[in-house]
C-alpha cells in the first residue's frame, strides 16, 4: 500500500472542497466505515494520495420518519442501526432485513449506508491487482472464466454485478440518494439511476461526481396497505455474498395487489426490476399459482454464462417465495 495523507473532515463543505482537490492521477477519496476502501487499497486497486475521513462530520447519522416525507437516513447511519431502527423495522421491513443479512455483525457495526451503495464489485477479477496491472478488461476473460457469481441478465457489456444488497431493497422502495456538491448544492437521484453497470476502468460504479458527497438516502412514505419482504440466498446461512437477493414491495387492497415492485440483486450489473412479473401481479388476488407464474416471468430472458446457469432456478424460487412472504407480512 502506498503512503497517503489523512484528513478528518469537519463538515460536508470541508469534505467536498477536499475531494474537489483530487485528480485522476492524484485521487482524493472519502472514507466512511472503511470496510471496502481499505480492502481496495490493500489489494492495490485504489491508491489515493489523500483519504478524507467523513466519520468526523456531525449530522450525517440521523434517522427520521415523517408520514408525508417518508424515511431519511443520513449517509453515516450504519447497517446495524438500519436493521434495528424501530421505524425502519416497522415500515420498511425489506430494507431492515437486507441490512440485517448483509455481511457480519462486525462489518455491519462499521459499514455505512453511503459507503455500502458506493462499494465496488466483488468480482475476483476486478479485485485481483495483477489482473488490473495487466490492463484487464473483465468481459471476455470472465465470460470464459470463473463466472459462477456473475450476471445472468444484461451481461453483454459487463458481467460484473453490483455488490450492495441493501440496494436491492432500496430499488424496490423507489428510494433516492441526496448528493451534495460545491456551494452546498444538492441533487436527488433515484437509486435505480445512481448505480451504473460496474466498469473496471472507472473509479466509481455510480453517477457521483469526484467532488460530491452522498449525504442522505430517502425513501418515500409507503401508501396504505404496503407490505414488503426480502430474501438473500447464499450458499450457506452464515456470512456470505449472495447468489441472488430479492426484495418485493406490494401495495395491497385486502387480498388484491394494487401495485408491485420486485427487485433482483446479484443477477444483473445493477439491481433489476422484474417488470413482466410485476405486471402479472397487479389487479389480481395472490395465490401460489400466480406467484409461480410471476416467478417464471421474472427469469424470462436470462442469458446465463458458462458456469452460472444454476442461478436461474434459484432466482425463480426466491422470487416466488418472496412474493408470497410479502403478501403474508
Ligand atoms: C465478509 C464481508 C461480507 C460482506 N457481505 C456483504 C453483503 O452481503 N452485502 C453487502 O451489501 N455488503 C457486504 N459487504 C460489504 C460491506 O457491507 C461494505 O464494504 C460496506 O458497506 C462499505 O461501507 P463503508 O461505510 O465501510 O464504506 P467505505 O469503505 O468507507 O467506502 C466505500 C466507498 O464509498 C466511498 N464513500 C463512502 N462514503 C461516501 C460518501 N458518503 N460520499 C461519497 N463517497 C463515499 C469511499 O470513497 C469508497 O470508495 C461485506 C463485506 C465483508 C468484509
Amino acid at each position: 500500500m502506498q503512503s497517503f495523507e489523512w484528513v478528518d473532515a469537519e463538515s460536508v463543505e470541508h469534505a467536498v472542497s477536499l475531494l474537489g482537490e483530487g485528480s485522476e492521477r492524484q485521487p482524493v477519496v472519502a472514507k466512511a466505515g472503511g470496510m471496502d476502501l481499505l480492502d481496495l487499497m490493500k489489494n492495490g486497486v485504489m491508491a489515493p494520495r489523500r483519504v478524507v475521513n467523513i466519520k468526523t462530520i456531525k449530522g450525517l447519522d440521523g434517522v427520521r420518519f415523517d408520514a408525508k416525507q417518508g424515511l431519511e437516513l443520513g449517509s453515516l447511519v450504519t447497517l446495524a442501526r438500519v436493521s434495528r431502527e424501530p421505524e425502519v423495522r416497522k415500515r420498511f421491513v425489506a430494507l431492515a432485513d437486507a441490512a440485517e443479512h448483509a455481511a457480519t455483525p462486525q462489518v455491519r457495526n462499521a459499514a455505512t449506508m453511503g459507503g455500502n451503495l458506493l462499494q465496488r464489485p466483488r468480482c475476483w477479477y476486478f479485485r485481483y491487482d495483477h489482473f488490473h496491472q495487466a490492463g484487464g478488461d473483465d468481459v471476455e476473460r470472465v465470460r470464459e472464466g470463473q463466472n459462477q457469481y456473475h450476471a445472468i441478465f444484461d451481461n453483454q457489456r459487463t458481467v460484473m454485478v453490483h455488490a450492495s444488497t441493501p440496494a436491492t431493497a432500496l430499488v424496490a422502495y423507489g428510494a433516492s440518494v441526496e448528493l451534495t456538491g460545491p456551494g452546498g448544492k444538492t441533487r436527488l437521484v433515484p437509486v435505480s439511476e445512481f448505480l451504473l453497470p460496474p466498469d473496471m476502468k472507472r473509479s466509481t460504479d455510480t453517477v457521483i461526481a469526484p467532488n460530491e458527497l452522498l449525504t442522505r438516502v430517502r425513501i418515500p412514505a409507503p401508501a396504505a396497505g404496503t407490505k414488503s419482504a426480502y430474501h438473500k440466498q447464499g450458499e450457506r446461512e452464515s456470512y456470505d455474498w449472495p447468489i441472488c437477493d430479492v426484495a418485493v414491495v406490494l401495495q395491497m387492497d385486502g387480498k388484491v395487489i394494487r401495485q408491485a415492485a420486485i427487485a433482483m440483486g446479484w443477477v444483473a450489473p445493477t439491481p433489476r426490476r422484474a417488470a413482466e412479473a410485476e405486471k402479472l401481479l397487479v389487479g389480481k388476488t395472490l395465490n401460489e399459482e400466480l406467484a409461480r407464474q410471476a416467478a417464471k416471468a421474472a427469469v424470462n430472458g436470462a442469458t446465463p454464462l458458462s458456469k452460472n446457469a444454476y442461478k436461474v432456478p434459484i432466482l425463480e424460487a426466491i422470487v416466488r417465495r418472496t412474493v408470497l412472504a410479502a403478501a403474508a407480512a
